[in-house]
């Protein structure tokens, strides 16, 4: 650890390990290097570096309050936050005014807050979610007090807009909240915000409100062609997304992005801190809206594009390896996720692979190397020729 930066006082007051607790360090540095390389069921990518911004780690940063209120508590990156939100607007299709948002600890808290703007703008709603929906959502909503109720699914992970329309029907003297999935967990399905909106013209309610998971596919749909409906364009109140997914970072985060008229209802000020009170986190993080600034801007829209093509190809190398060796896989359209019955244990006592029920995925993310990929359907051929 170089200390060629600190200032002297820290110099002084730094506690340093002994040698025992130092090789603790050296052991879990070499479990992880190994670990990375067999990673290949989740949707984070891996390949990432922020070295230039190691240096900011020595202040004590943070973020707390509305990052466009600003506070008197100015050790903060707000600045460099606004400029992310402002980015992501642009990705998400609406004008800069018109939206507001703020980094957070991850797509769960993003989801949290879509959430509570609808409870709070329609206390009495119901809320509609499918059951491919992310785990952390029925715990919100638990939270939250909401009413809510699950919609079937099709077996690709999409929304039943049938269940969803004759659920409305029974419930037309409240207002309807739908929770869209923009690429499932486990299947990357993505809920139509066009089949969602004629759902409700159909069933002519007046109020209501769409809040849209997006963590892993909402950075990964600006970067093709022909994407669904998806986005504030297409109707959204409010969106997710996950910055440690498809952008990829160390420490997790994400956004929470909304329509400003819909924010404005809940703000509150707070004197002790001289600002607005409209995140859910008091004190938030001030390294992940730069690492979130540093990629968006490293990258630039074409770099996504590009890690985006990159990570369909291999998607469809491994689809198509598998099903050469007589095993269905499969993916939705735009998805990186690949989808297969799944394997026999000893294949997952060595991949970090995600399963649910009968099914299993593999996300072949830039950080994972055609090697990798080669070796994984090599063993899945063996394990299936070993189990037949
Ligand atoms: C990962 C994920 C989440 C939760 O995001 P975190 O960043 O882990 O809080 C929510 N919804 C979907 C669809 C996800 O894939």
């Amino acid at each position: 650890m170089t200390t060629k930066t600190a200032c002297p006082d820290q110099i002084e007051h730094a506690a340093t390990l002994d040698e025992q607790n130092s090789s603790r360090l050296d052991a879990l540095y070499e479990r992880l290097s190994a670990e990375r390389k067999v990673s290949i069921g989740y949707p984070c990518n891996q390949r990432f570096d922020y070295t230039p911004l190691f240096r900011f780690m020595e202040f004590a940063v943070n973020n707390l309050g509305d990052p466009f209120s600003g506070s008197n508590f100015r050790m903060n990156t707000h600045d460099f936050e606004r400029e992310v939100i402002m980015s992501f607007a642009r990705l998400t299709g609406i004008r800069g005014e018109d939206c507001w948002g703020y980094v957070t600890n991850g797509g769960t808290e993003g989801n949290m807050y879509g959430l509570y703007l609808a409870r709070e703008l329609y206390p009495d709603g119901i809320v509609y979610f499918s059951e491919d929906t992310h785990y952390s959502v029925s715990k919100i909503l638990r939270l939250q007090h909401t009413r809510n109720i699950m919609i079937r699914s099709h077996h690709t992970g999409e929304m039943d807009y049938q269940d969803l329309e004759e659920s409305i029907r029974i419930h037309r003297d409240v207002p309807p909240i739908v929770f869209a999935n923009v690429g499932t967990t486990m299947t990357g399905a993505v809920d139509r915000l066009d089949r969602i909106r004629e759902v409700l013209e159909r069933q002519c309610v007046p109020n209501a409100y769409i809040h849209v998971d997006a963590a892993f596919s909402g950075m990964i749909l600006p970067f093709v062609d022909d994407p669904p409906p998806w986005h504030f364009g297409a109707g959204a109140d409010s969106i997710s997304i996950s910055g440690h997914k498809m952008i990829g970072s160390p420490l997790p985060c994400g956004v929470s992005m909304v329509r400003k008229t819909h924010m404005e209802r809940i703000s509150r000020s707070v004197e002790y801190v001289g600002a607005l009170d409209t995140t859910i986190s008091g004190s938030r993080n001030a390294i992940t809206p730069l690492m979130l600034w540093y990629a968006l801007r490293a990258h630039g829209d074409d770099g996504f594009r590009e890690l985006v093509a990159e990570s369909l190809r291999k998607a469809v190398y491994v689809e198509r390896a598998l099903n050469e060796t007589g095993i269905e896989a499969w993916r939705n359209p735009h998805s990186v996720i690949v989808v297969f019955p799944r394997p026999p244990e000893a294949m997952l006592d060595k991949w970090i692979i995600a399963c649910s029920g009968d099914i299993a995925h593999l996300i072949a993310l830039p950080g994972v190397s055609r090697d990798t990929l080669d070796e994984f359907i090599c063993d899945m051929r063996q394990a299936i020729g070993a189990a037949v």
